[in-house]
């Protein structure tokens, strides 16, 4: 059976600072090597003095992948020399006298599938090696110690995983997690980094490391797969070793044989003491984590008859649910979500149109009720919604300035239709013969007035007129 497991790293980016000092955890808006200090750079004398929002948003991710939190934690050196380890040791957790990493022994159900959670530890990042072109044909390697520090959360999960697919969705819900706890902006580049190990039956276990997206995980996974099927057909034997993903050619290849724990010659880091994390502290820390995503859809799906899917889309993305949970209320609810997941959800797809748009909750507000108070149709609701993205101008501003208002006045609406009746005689027999085809006589009005039209009382009016 093949068997897929994930070790994935996740920066705390919602920090003000580093894990050990306070240089900035938001390391990406600095020119190289300018977001240091004596103590990222572990220059002697120097003393590492732990963050403590970081063990409260480590131990926040543990309890929402229900895991269980022990009483004290402690760090560990993990000791190997790179050039992106300025002191050549890492400081990290190890469970090895006891569980004393921020958690352990939990879960996230896939598909109705429990993928087992091994632990979760709190370490920090290393620095940045920048090649000149590729790594394994660069001349110059420059080393950028600006990340060297900054707060990760280290994610093992047991080899759960059946296939790739697994794993995409199982990423997915883990990000929209990160994202709605307030911890980590999954988006960012480098935020989040994955390593696979694969396993076919009867075949030793291959790590896969360097891998530079969720993307790539997967074509990462298929790869190896497809390897390890390869060479099992013709008999040949797959050696445990780990693969560095080479992005370029998308494949793996073999590299350096995988050090065992005992090479790292762990030893606890005396310089942090152990951390007491009570069973009050726990406590608080449970009270203020944010509603989780199944218990927002729940909510939308019970309290205002929102339709599942509909319900899923706005609670998994906290973009879309903080708009919703502003800008609703309980007449309204669904209404805001529909707005939301069918005209929004178009013109705000990406990073750069989100963080560009101008719009707010009040404008989705402000939207449906002049939708229900008739003064805008659904057609004119979504033109109004594209420049309201664009510029951020009131509802009320829109109306006036580009003449959306909905068009009511029967009498206008009966001049429109007469016309069309003239210019699509054809259309007008067949809908008398065939009452369901009526709709292209509808959809002619809405066309001539923009969308403009009252739909309901054109559709009246139309019936009138044909009988
Ligand atoms: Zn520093």
């Amino acid at each position: 059976m093949t068997k897929i497991g994930l070790e994935i790293h996740c920066q705390l980016t919602k920090l003000e600072s580093k894990l050990f000092c306070s240089c900035k955890a938001n390391y990406r808006e600095f020119e190289p090597n300018q977001n240091i200090c004596p103590i990222c750079m572990g220059l002697p004398g120097s003393l590492p003095r732990l963050n403590q929002k970081a063990v409260e948003s480590a131990t926040s991710i543990a309890m929402a992948l229900n895991c269980d939190t022990p009483e004290k934690i402690a760090f560990f050196r993990k000791n190997y020399f790179y050039p992106d380890l300025p002191k050549n040791f890492q400081i990290t957790q190890l469970n090895v006298y006891g569980d004393m990493s921020v958690g352990g022994e939990g879960y996230v159900d896939v598909e109705g599938k429990k993928i087992r959670i091994t632990r979760i530890q709190l370490e920090e990042d290393p620095g940045r090696l920048i090649y000149e072109g590729t790594s394994d044909r660069t001349k110059i390697t420059l080393v950028d110690y600006n990340r060297a520090g900054t707060p990760l959360v280290e994610i093992v999960t047991e080899p759960d995983f059946e296939n790739p697919r697994q794993v995409r969705v199982f990423l997915n819900i883990l990000s929209d997690l990160l994202e709605n706890l307030g911890v980590s902006e999954p988006g960012l580049e480098g935020a989040m980094r994955a390593d696979g190990n694969v396993s076919i039956e009867g075949g030793n276990k291959v790590e896969i490391k360097n891998i530079g997206s969720f993307h790539d995980l997967e074509k990462a996974l298929h790869f190896e797969l497809t390897r390890q099927q390869s060479l099992s057909e013709r008999g040949i034997d797959i050696i445990m070793e780990t693969r560095h993903w080479d992005d370029r050619r998308k494949i793996t290849i073999s590299s350096r044989s995988k050090e065992e724990d005992q090479d790292y010659r762990y030893f606890l880091e005396n310089d942090i003491p152990w951390v007491e994390i009570n069973q009050e502290t726990r406590d608080i820390l449970k009270k203020n984590m944010p509603e989780s995503i199944s218990s927002k859809k729940e909510r939308y799906v019970d309290k205002y008859d929102i339709a599942p899917q509909v319900a899923d889309i706005l609670s998994s993305d906290k973009y879309y649910s903080d708009l919703f949970e502003n800008a609703h209320d309980d007449s309204n609810a669904k209404d805001i979500a529909n707005l939301i997941t069918t005209d929004l959800m178009g013109f705000v797809d990406t990073k750069e149109k989100r963080q560009n748009s101008k719009l707010t909750s009040q404008h989705l507000s402000d939207l449906i009720n002049a939708m229900n108070s008739k003064t805008l149709t659904r057609t004119s609701s979504k033109i109004a919604l594209q420049e309201i993205v664009k510029s951020g101008k009131s509802v009320k501003e829109l109306l006036d300035e580009m003449d959306l208002g909905q068009v009511s006045d029967s009498s206008e609406i009966e001049n429109i239709i007469t016309q069309i009746f003239e210019d699509e005689k054809q259309a007008v027999i067949d809908a008398k013969e065939r009452p369901e085809t009526v709709n292209f006589l509808v959809g002619k009005v809405m066309q001539k007035t923009k969308g403009k039209a009252d739909p309901v009382k054109t559709l009246e009016l139309i019936k009138a007129k044909l009988s």
